[in-house]
């Protein structure tokens, strides 16, 4: 890998998954960041680490396409290499994580089978040890093929966040961790910074060449699984996660230092964070704005610090999850997924005191039962005084 820019981001147009299209992009756009025989030869073993969120079709833009994930097999597969694809789904129904299940629905099982590409379920593969940098839980459990492929590529979804704003390449390895070990990060750190070391962790112990995601489909709103599909036409190509994440955001109308899980690979320079020196080549040479994209409802902006009254009433108005029983199915994933087992299993109430607010029953809701709403309680403060008055 050496003499790589470690500051470029390729941004191409790319409208369809069309794998003909598709093909045709990822080529240019490689070719811009040294070709893919700088990166992979003959015999390799090259991990294409998808987005599988959980068991979502691939219309839903909760995970990286298959068409996608196909071009680059067919890619791949000319230059000689083997290919895996692998990740480890979000959240436990009866205590299994729904992984398997995930690769079905999604798509990706059948362009494995048909692509001659190989499935690997983070959850089955075992796990190598290591110790995070950061000193944040002693030891990390990684998954193996991690370290096993000769090479891998990370392939995030162009998604917002409904805790943490925004999901890229960075917060996509954190499917690195197998199966409900997940939960055990969210229990061990609540805080989005202190996610964002996790995430800085994983990075720092595996080696990911490339970075490339598929914003073809976008997620708006209350990402990473229960927003809405926005058509943005995008591929977003680097070998820095970060400098590829800083892009991305801006295209969002964000600046990187909004986003709270990227605080960590910032200060711990996991690449480049600032856009003045990142060069930006492919069909465009400054990241192009989504019009009218919507980002998650609880979103605050600039949030004030040290400013401790402020703060306490925007907490008393922060939103926060709810289940619908209208619409909830009681299959019990948001109960078992729950890292601090805040959701009661018959009434399926939240225990606010105990809610830790990772989001994570929103997230993996398959049925979009967990709604996100403003907490009215100053309201109801008033509509109290207002009814004794
Ligand atoms: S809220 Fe969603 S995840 Fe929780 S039990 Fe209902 S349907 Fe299942
Ligand atoms: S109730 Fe939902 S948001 Fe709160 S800790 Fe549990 S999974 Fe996270």
């Amino acid at each position: 890998m050496e003499g790589l820019n470690l500051t470029k981001v390729v941004i191409s147009d790319c409208n369809e998954y069309n794998l003909e299209l598709l093909t045709q992009k990822l080529n240019a756009g490689i070719a811009m960041l040294g070709g893919w025989e700088r990166y992979f030869s003959p015999g390799m073993t090259v991990l294409l680490k998808v987005n599988l969120i959980g068991p979502k079709a691939p219309d839903t833009a909760a995970i990286t396409h298959p068409e996608f994930v196909r071009a680059l097999v067919r890619i791949l597969k000319g230059l000689g290499c083997g290919v895996w694809i692998g990740d480890s789904s979000g959240g436990a129904i009866a205590g299994i994580a729904p992984t398997a299940r995930s690769f079905k629905v999604s798509g990706l099982e059948q362009v494995a089978r048909e692509e001659g590409a190989v499935i690997k379920n983070f959850d089955r593969e075992g796990v190598v040890e290591v110790t995070p940098k950061s000193g944040l839980g002693g030891k990390m459990f990684i998954a193996k093929p991690m370290f096993d492929a000769d090479a891998v590529i990370n392939l995030p979804k162009l998604k917002t966040h409904s805790a943490g704003i925004y999901t890229g390449a960075v917060k996509n390895l954190f499917g690195c961790i197998p199966g409900l070990r997940k939960a055990e990060y969210h229990r061990l750190a609540p805080d989005l910074r202190d996610m964002g070391e996790v995430l800085t962790d994983i990075h720092q112990a595996v080696n990911v060449g490339l970075h490339i995601m598929d914003g073809v489909t976008a997620m708006e709103g209350e990402g990473p699984t229960a927003g809405a599909v926005y058509p943005a036409g995008k591929l977003l190509m680097s070998t820095d996660p970060l400098a590829l994440d800083t892009v991305a955001v801006a295209m969002l109308g964000l600046g990187v230092e909004e986003v709270p899980i990227l605080h960590s690979a910032r200060t711990r320079k996991l690449g480049e964070s600032r856009l003045k020196n990142i060069i930006i080549a492919g069909d465009y040479t400054s990241p192009p704005r989504l019009k009218g994209f919507k980002l998650p409802k609880g979103l605050k902006r600039g949030r004030p610090r040290n400013y401790k009254v402020v703060i306490r009433v925007i907490d008393l108005l922060k939103t926060r999850p709810r289940v619908n029983l209208r619409v909830c199915q009681h299959c019990n994933m948001c109960v078992e997924s729950c890292p601090v087992q805040a959701i009661d299993r018959e009434s399926k109430v939240i225990d606010y005191t105990d809610c830790i607010e990772c989001m994570c029953c929103h997230e993996l809701c398959e049925h979009k039962a967990v709604e996100l709403r403003r907490d009215n309680r100053i309201l109801d403060f008033f509509r109290r005084v207002g009814r004794r008055a």
